[in-house]
């Protein structure tokens, strides 16, 4: 037996989110459950919204084995039946007596204790301190460099007051603006195939010329490329960890190019091998990528997040699959939670069931002790990632 219940979780990756208050059993399902299409996504390909359409969007969302998790989670923390109706009515009057006491006793249900969160999404960026005060939880804030980059690409300015301002805001965000670490969902832009001589400032510049009068071949991957260079040595410079997007995503993921075997190349490079990196989803469905680069590059971690919750029972083959290369120091859970406090929560609860079921596995195959294995289980579900992001 591996003893998880009481274990404290550092929720490695997610995304912030305020009080929605009261929401219908659609919009439940619609803010919690993962893939599935949206109203614009089927309009902008000529479909027409009908109450048939998004009947038919409802039951996808409502048929995969995450979200089924889910509403069964839920139905046994609010002792109810299990049904999306009757679990949106017992969230919502939770949530319409006391917002904070009721995440305060959900997440003490699963002992969540700590959130990691990218404020890149949603945008635009949500208020820090409005966020911290609203949840009953350590709240750790991590910058994305993509909507910097979005905002300087539409300031008419030419590349060294570009540069400038970019070094300038991450460097302001991490030492007065308490953001704890950079992140970057590069794989959704323009890949994760980065050559690390994109570094020479020379490429930032020809790029953003290049782009700024209107030429295409291929200036703005070149922007983004050095940028993340940049972004990494600013990362070494005030010795914090940067997430790196892999693997999978919404529909938008180049699902070819985020690949984490692309980053090789770039991650031991010389210049860049002191920068701590956080592969965040572990690159799932490619974990078994990530977690070899994590063994053999010793600044590079593992972050199990989106393939835990959403990718269901894969839950436990990320997890054995990650295990079976990547040193049990260096993998961090995570959810990659988003809009609603409930997503964390049913994460949390699989995520501990996973690593106890993996961990004991391996104990009786000979390959872990069992107190390797009871120190694993915390290591994995807070004490690596506390120790990546020093959190005392
Ligand atoms: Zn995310």
């Amino acid at each position: 037996m591996i003893e998880v219940e009481h274990l404290p979780v550092v929720d490695v990756h997610c995304h912030p989110f305020l009080e929605r208050g009261a929401v219908t059993a659609e919009a439940f399902t619609d803010l919690t459950a993962f893939g599935g299409g949206s109203r614009q996504y089927l309009e902008a390909g000529g479909v027409a919204w009908s109450e048939e359409v998004r009947d038919e969007l409802q039951r996808i969302k409502r048929s995969t084995l995450y979200f089924k998790r889910m509403i069964l989670d839920l139905a046994r923390f609010f002792d109810v039946e299990p049904s999306v109706d009757t679990v949106v009515a017992a969230r919502n009057a939770a949530v319409a007596d006391n917002y904070p006491g009721y995440v305060s006793r959900l997440y003490g249900d699963a002992r969540l204790e700590t959130l990691v969160f990218d404020f890149g999404f949603p945008l635009p960026m949500l208020d820090v301190e409005r966020v911290r005060g609203e949840l009953p939880v350590e709240v750790v804030p991590v910058f994305r460099i993509e909507p910097l980059i979005a905002d300087l690409l539409k300031a008419d300015i030419g590349w060294s007051e570009f540069r400038r301002r970019y070094d300038e805001t991450i460097a302001n965000a991490l030492t007065t603006q308490g953001f704890r670490g950079v992140k970057s969902i590069i794989a959704y832009r323009t890949g994760l195939d980065i050559s690390p001589l994109s570094r020479t400032p020379d490429q930032g510049l020809q790029a953003l010329d290049a782009i700024r009068r209107g030429l295409g071949g291929g200036s703005m991957k070149k922007l983004r490329d050095h940028l993340l260079c940049r972004a990494l040595e600013l990362c070494m410079d005030h010795d914090v960890l940067i997430q790196i997007h892999t693997g999978m995503g919404d529909f938008e993921v180049n699902l070819l190019l985020c690949r984490p075997a692309y980053l090789m190349d770039l991650l031991r490079f010389p210049a860049y091998r002191a920068c701590r990196v956080l592969l965040v989803h572990t690159g799932y469905p490619y974990h078994r990528e990530a977690a070899y680069i994590a063994n053999v590059l010793p600044r590079v971690y593992c972050d199990l997040s989106e393939g835990i919750p959403f990718a269901g029972n894969a839950a436990w083959d990320i997890v054995r699959g990650v295990l079976a290369m990547a040193p049990l120091n260096k993998v961090c859970y995570g959810s990659d939670g988003y809009a609603l406090p409930e997503i964390n929560y049913t994460s949390a609860k699989l995520g501990k069931q996973a690593v106890a079921a993996v961990l004991r596995e391996l104990v009786s195959d000979g390959m872990l002790s069992q107190s390797d294995a009871d120190a694993a289980a915390a290591m994995i579900l807070a004490g690596n990632a506390r120790e990546l992001y020093r959190l005392g």
